[in-house]
């Protein structure tokens, strides 16, 4: 259970076990989430969209709605601020908000992102639509007529249907059938062009928008709302991992083999102790070398904190993770994070399984060892053979120290089959009394869910981490 690495600056000098801090310094603990934030957000989130929509509706009048193309025009101004808004939403959802992180987890959030978007998308082409029916019966002129003419002769207008073009391309590629044949660094990139269409479309509310010209105040609080989404994206997405990097200057010390294409990174850093990270969180790590610096990577603490060093255990699966394993000791490291809500506080009961299949076993690894003493544990490692046992001996000492039970299951698919109730029943005969962490190859997880949810533990006792993106 030792991280016993050779620290490149220092000489010959052997790094402390893990979980038991080098300096004395006792790691800073990760505060409960505040479990009313989602809620209070989901209020605001309503209220906001009402807001929107009320807005256009209201400043319309009898007699303009009466008039040729009085419908379709105010009709067109709702769904512009109904869908502008939402994609504000989006972008809030992926923008890492502290608060909102750690009571939901990346993962569902983005999921919630992904869930949203056709929505802003749907309402911003029917916004499109109407508008121009609108103009086109006020104007008795055909649609198409009335397209061209708003395009050619408003300059703001052509901005923002380029906008909406890229997002419709943006949102196509993320498609989950398109995304598998698209390779994720292509993907990234051509998401982070969201944010080129949402600057262009600005000009075209601010300056064309027949709801918030003339009305100063509606005008400014869309702005603020602009400003403040801009923000949160820079300060949380940007300004918040810059100084993460800057006051821990965390780099790479050691890389070991831990198994068939499996190595722990142990990295060294200042002022670890206040870096307030539960067991079971990760980091997305930007390797500061040529070919890896445009990119970050997340990958789960393997082990809590042990300052100055934190160990992060990985699989190789691809080019970075490839390049990676080569680092030299005093690679420089930028971090964002810690996220995750796959940890403690998502716990409800004093009983739990942790079950974890092949590399999925390293956050479980960090929550064990971050679970209170009380809390009966049964650990399930699942490998397809024994040399891909990870961390085992350390989990195999962490668990009997706390006089828990360890279940190892080394073998073909066929012979340890944790998706068919009877066998998790067997691993885990009082499974439905405890809460399930569930982490590994995400056919495997969903298998495990499924049983686990048959043999009768309740969804909200099931807390899954997937290492799919
Ligand atoms: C929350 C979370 C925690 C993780 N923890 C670990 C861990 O502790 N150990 C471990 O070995 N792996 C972990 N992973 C998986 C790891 O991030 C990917 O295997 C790695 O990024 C693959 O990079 P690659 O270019 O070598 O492989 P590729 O072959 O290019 O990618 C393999 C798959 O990894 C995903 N991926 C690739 N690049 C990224 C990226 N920058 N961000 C997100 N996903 C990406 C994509 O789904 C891709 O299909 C974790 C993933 C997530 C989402």
């Amino acid at each position: 259970m030792s991280l016993h690495t050779l620290d490149a600056a220092a000489g010959d000098v052997a790094a402390p076990a893990a979980g038991a801090p080098a300096s004395g310094a006792p790691t800073r603990r990760r505060h409960r989430p505040r479990r009313w934030v989602p809620d209070v957000a989901a209020v605001a989130t309503g209220l906001g969209l009402g807001a929107s929509v009320a807005w256009p509706i209201s400043q319309t009048t009898g007699a303009a709605l009466r008039s040729p193309g009085g419908v379709a025009t105010v009709l067109g101004d709702a769904t512009a601020m109904a869908g502008t808004y939402l994609l504000l939403i989006m972008v809030l959802l992926a923008a890492r908000l502290p608060a909102l992180e750690a009571a939901l987890g990346q993962d569902r959030l983005i999921r919630w992102h992904r869930r949203t978007s056709s929505a802003p998308l749907l309402l911003l082409g029917a916004h499109g639509v109407l508008t121009t029916l609108g103009y086109a019966q006020a104007g008795r002129l055909g649609f198409w007529n009335e397209a061209g003419s708003l395009i050619t002769t408003m300059g703001w207008i052509f901005a923002s249907v380029v906008a909406y073009a890229m997002i419709v391309g943006i949102a196509g590629i993320s498609i989950r059938a398109v995304r598998r044949r698209v390779d994720y660094d292509t993907w990234w990139v051509i998401h982070l062009y969201t944010y080129l269409a949402l600057a262009f479309s600005v000009p075209h509310q601010i300056f064309d928008g027949t709801t918030l010209v003339g009305h100063p105040l509606a005008k400014g609080a869309w702005i603020v709302l602009w400003l403040s989404t801009a923000g949160v994206v820079v300060a949380f997405r940007i300004g918040m991992p810059v100084v993460r990097t800057l006051r821990h200057q965390l780099h790479v010390v050691d890389i070991r083999p831990e198994g068939a294409d499996v190595w722990s990174l142990v990295v060294r850093g200042r002022h670890l102790e206040r870096l307030a990270v539960a067991g079971g969180q990760y980091f997305a790590w930007r390797f500061l070398t040529t070919g890896l610096w445009w990119h970050a990577h997340p990958f789960s603490l393997s082990a809590m904190p042990s300052p100055p060093y934190l160990r992060v255990t990985i699989k190789v699966t691809g080019d970075a993770t490839a390049q990676i394993s080569r680092l030299r000791p005093g690679t420089r490291i930028a971090i964002e994070g810690p996220y995750g809500a796959f940890t403690d506080h998502a716990r409800t009961r004093a009983k739990v399984a942790l079950v974890g299949a092949g590399v999925g076993i390293t956050p479980l690894r960090a929550l064990l060892e971050d679970l209170p003493p009380d809390v009966d544990v049964v650990v399930v490692q699942r490998a397809s053979d024994e040399r891909e046992l990870i961390h085992h001996s350390e989990i195999e000492a962490m668990v009997a120290a706390r006089r828990g039970r360890m279940v190892t299951l080394a073998g073909s698919r066929r012979r340890h089959r944790l998706d068919d109730p009877a066998h998790l029943r067997r691993a885990v005969p009082d499974l439905s009394g405890r809460d399930l962490f569930v982490c590994g190859p995400d056919d495997f997880s969903a298998g495990v869910v499924a049983a686990a949810t048959a043999l009768g533990v309740p969804r909200r006792a099931i807390h899954c981490e997937s290492f799919a993106s």
